[in-house]
């Protein structure tokens, strides 16, 4: 799960890379008055050939847009310009043997409760251990996912993970690590920072993001390489009750990865599927190019970035 971060050597803001010292927002912009922001956690993993690569960087461009769009907030950047951005501020960090988790962020710097929004587009990139996800304790939060009426699940804003945080806090007196939130039906939404997977009679099942998730973008992979598997692989809601006598549940996200769920709601899990576990096996191999998927698309960090600037 998230290790604690580091203060990295460069932020890339203002369309260039400033020390991480002086990346600031005024106190009194819309981005810190009203937490108004969109934005992405990506992940960039080092390859077996020796490159670097970014995974499904045009989705999450996609995805911040659509983000932007629900909230009025505009995006003149072009997938062009995004990816330059990321790979100006990796070719900066990134050092060898560490993967690094890319945040994309659109702050909104300027306009007042809608009028003349503008947004600046401010990168931040963090090492990261290459270690498989440890198994965690999920818990059941008492504190429930919003809805599409309210704030939307869809919209990935800082604001969104005020919910979240408040289950963590929760989870952390049930020694959970993390948290399903339920939907206003008390259904399974997601967890704090990722999406839930749950295996029952040989088929891994996830809630639709119309249950109340975030449109997932390693949900669509790990679909993608069930797939392939040819394992059963179905978005359909999911009961609270069906966590307590599922075979076999993970959560799923860019940062989680596929984290295996040792424990629901202070109950072990029963030892009795390994379709997680080879999906896992089959993420890994896919973003490290060890055995590559079509629909595991890399954006290779184009050679001689790799030095500091
Ligand atoms: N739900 C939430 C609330 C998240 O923060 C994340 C992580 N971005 C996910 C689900 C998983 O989404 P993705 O696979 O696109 O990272």
């Amino acid at each position: 799960m998230a290790s604690k971060l580091q203060e990295p050597q460069f932020v890339y803001m203002g369309g260039k890379l400033r020390p991480w010292n002086e990346a600031v927002l005024h106190i009194g912009c819309e981005a810190v008055t009203r937490g108004l922001n969109v934005f992405e956690g990506i992940k960039g993993y080092w390859q077996t050939d020796g490159t670097f690569g970014v995974l499904l960087l045009r989705r999450h461009y996609d995805r911040l847009r659509r983000s932007a769009q629900i909230l009025h907030i505009p995006c003149p950047w072009t997938y062009e310009a995004f990816e330059n951005g990321v790979f100006e501020l990796l070719g900066a960090l990134v050092e060898p043997d560490k993967d690094m988790w890319i945040r994309t962020t659109l702050y909104v710097i300027d306009g007042h409760w809608g009028e003349g929004t503008a947004a600046d587009l401010v990168l931040t990139a963090f090492h990261q251990d290459k270690v498989l996800p440890v198994a965690i304790n999920l818990g059941v939060s008492s504190w429930q996912r919003s809805s599409d009426v309210s704030l939307p699940a869809r919209v990935k804003t800082s604001t969104n993970y005020q919910v979240a945080r408040l289950a963590r806090i929760e989870g952390r007196t049930q020694d959970c690590q993390d948290m399903i939130l339920l939907n206003q039906w008390g259904r399974v939404a997601e967890a704090t920072g990722s999406c839930v997977l749950v295996v029952r009679d040989n088929t891994v099942l996830t809630p639709p993001a119309s249950e109340g998730s975030l449109e997932s973008i390693t949900v669509d992979v790990v679909e993608a390489l069930a797939q392939s598997l040819g394992i059963k692989f179905v978005r359909r809601p999911v009961d609270r009750t069906e966590l307590l006598i599922a075979d076999e549940i993970a959560l799923c996200g860019t940062l989680s990865e596929l984290t295996p769920v040792q424990s629901i709601a202070g109950q072990a899990m029963p030892r009795k599927s390994s379709l997680l576990t080879s999906l896992q096996q089959r993420f890994f191999d896919a973003v490290r190019g060890i055995d590559p998927h079509p629909f595991v698309s890399l954006s290779i960090l184009p050679a001689g970035r790799h030095l500091s600037p």
